[in-house]
């Protein structure tokens, strides 16, 4: 055999997968079909990197959406506080920020590449870049090796860190899915998780680059009872941000008849709370048309679109507003409708849901139930988790967790 480990995918879980086998003493090789490796996880956190979160474990599995009870294992062979530890001792500092985000000190993840790359040479990996892995090879239900566009490595062991397959442009083309299928694995079908959304209503276009901070977005007619607080933004298309890309995250679904979200302006206020306070901006505007009488409430662009959609007319003076009128502004103000008729396309995704069927992956050592010696590791496996850093502590401990279980099997 060529190698003990040949390692296809050189992003998160396979850098950390490689040094973590070769750490164990296993001759390894990592094959990276780009000409540098992590070329996504330079862009991640906009090329700040926000590899993980400084949260417990609770916190952790809360921000799990797809299969979290597959991931245990994982999390346990190394946690988040073990990432942080290990990215420290290979001289990357690191800050955590607010929600518990992790970043590099210096904000530029070519330091996080640059500590794994570190990593990856003490541990004597071979890395070779340009180097596209075709197809695995199985003999009797064992692995046995890859083959190359004109040559064969042999090896007995063989880790799948491919990724999924949004941001083609970054190497993840779901090459992993394919493979893997060929050798009788079944796959979830690749979703877009973190995406913007695509909105029905013709005033979204009108708020067009508006940012609402502090908000808090609903989804109402589907059994996922998914809600998010923080930021969003009006696109051309429908809505972006934050919080909309979190809530995209529960809409695993063909969009067959449309979702629809409720947006919450004012959260932090009760119906009466928020009557109360019409009151006193009424007061203070007294005398004046209601359109000219919200600018404290909201943003001047939204002014008109909420009253539209309350049915209040706009010309009224404030003082002859009446208390069912007020009722009907405060309803829109807190239950704004959205109609979510789709995604934005995969590729547009931050992530992909879907992917290897976990049913077929041993989640105490990654390794395939089909074919012995195949592990999987990172956004390949049908796991996914809302933004934060998760997504990435996931690569990391799935990548460390095949590496050590391929040099202890
Ligand atoms: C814009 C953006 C921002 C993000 N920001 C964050 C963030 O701040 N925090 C966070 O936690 N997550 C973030 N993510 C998600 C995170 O980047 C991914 O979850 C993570 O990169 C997955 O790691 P991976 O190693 O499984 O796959 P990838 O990083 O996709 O790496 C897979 C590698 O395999 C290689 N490959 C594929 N096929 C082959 C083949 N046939 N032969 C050889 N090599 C192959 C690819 O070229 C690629 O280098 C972000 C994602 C995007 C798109």
């Amino acid at each position: 055999m060529d190698y003990d480990l040949i390692v296809v995918g050189g992003g998160p879980a396979g850098m950390l997968g490689a040094a973590t086998a070769a750490a164990n003493g296993l001759k390894v090789v990592l094959l990276e079909k780009n000409e540098k490796l992590g070329k996504k996880l330079f862009i991640t956190g906009k090329g700040r990197c926000n590899f993980t979160n400084n949260g417990d474990t609770d916190d952790f599995l809360n921000n799990i959406v797809t299969n979290k009870k597959f991931l245990y294992s994982a999390f346990k062979s190394f946690s988040n506080y073990q990432l942080i530890a290990l990215l420290e001792s290979l001289g990357l500092k690191t800050k955590v920020e607010r929600g518990n985000r992790v970043f590099p000190e210096s904000d530029k993840s070519s330091d996080v590449i640059k500590a794994l790359h570190k990593y990856l040479q003490l541990n004597n990996v071979e890395i070779r870049l340009n180097t596209e892995v075709k197809e695995l090879l199985v003999r009797d239900h064992q692995i046995t090796g890859v083959s190359l566009n004109s040559k064969q490595i042999s090896a007995e062991k063989v880790l799948i860190a491919t990724g999924g397959m949004s941001y083609r442009q970054t190497g993840s083309t779901g090459d992993g899915y394919r493979m893997a299928q060929q050798l009788g694995h079944s796959i979830v079908e690749p979703k877009p998780a973190l995406v913007p959304l695509v909105t029905g209503e013709k005033w979204v276009k009108d708020l067009q680059g508006l940012t609402l901070k502090n908000v808090t977005v609903k989804i109402i007619n589907k059994k996922a009872k998914a809600e998010q607080f923080g930021e969003m933004i009006f696109t051309h298309f429908g809505v972006s941000g934050p919080i909309i890309l979190s809530i995209s995250s529960f809409l695993k679904e063909n969009f067959a008849s449309p979702v629809k979200l409720r947006i919450d302006l004012k959260p932090a206020l009760s119906d009466e709370q928020l009557d109360d306070r019409l009151q006193r901006d009424f007061n203070k505007f007294t005398g004046k048309h209601l359109k000219n009488s919200l600018d404290d409430l909201l943003p001047q662009k939204m002014i008109p679109v909420i009253l539209e959609l309350s049915g209040v007319d706009m010309h009224k003076q404030v003082n002859q507003i009446s208390k069912i009128e007020r009722g009907l502004l405060a309803h829109t103000l807190k239950n704004l409708p959205l109609t979510v008729t789709g995604t934005r396309p995969l590729n547009e995704a931050i992530i992909t849901s879907g992917g290897i069927n976990v049913k077929e992956i041993n989640p105490s050592t990654l390794e395939s139930k089909i074919i012995k010696g195949l592990y999987f590791a990172g956004e390949v496996i049908d796991v996914d988790a809302l933004t934060g850093g998760y997504n990435l502590q996931i690569a990391f401990s799935t990548g460390y967790l095949s590496g050590s279980s391929s040099a202890n099997d």
